[in-house]
């Protein structure tokens, strides 16, 4: 019996075959870059808006992007 053979998961965001081990920190996913997408479509999800989107809401979602996008 070999105790070699690695463990492979299916990365849930693009479905690219990566090691299930401690040595893969972003497990089961295969990346840092999916593991993110991945957490955030689910916080996405969180913060569903009941009502229908003004102008307003529109003018301080894109404020908040340029805002992250000027922090980084
Ligand atoms: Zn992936």
């Amino acid at each position: 019996m070999s105790n070699s053979k690695k463990r492979m998961v299916a990365c849930p965001n693009c479905n690219k075959l990566s090691e299930f081990s401690p040595a893969n920190s972003f497990r089961p996913f295969c990346s840092e870059r999916c593991k993110l997408i991945d957490l955030g479509l689910w916080a996405s999800e969180g913060y569903a808006i009941p009502a229908p989107i003004t102008p307003e809401d529109v003018d301080e979602l894109a404020n908040q992007l340029t805002d992250d996008f000027k922090s980084q």
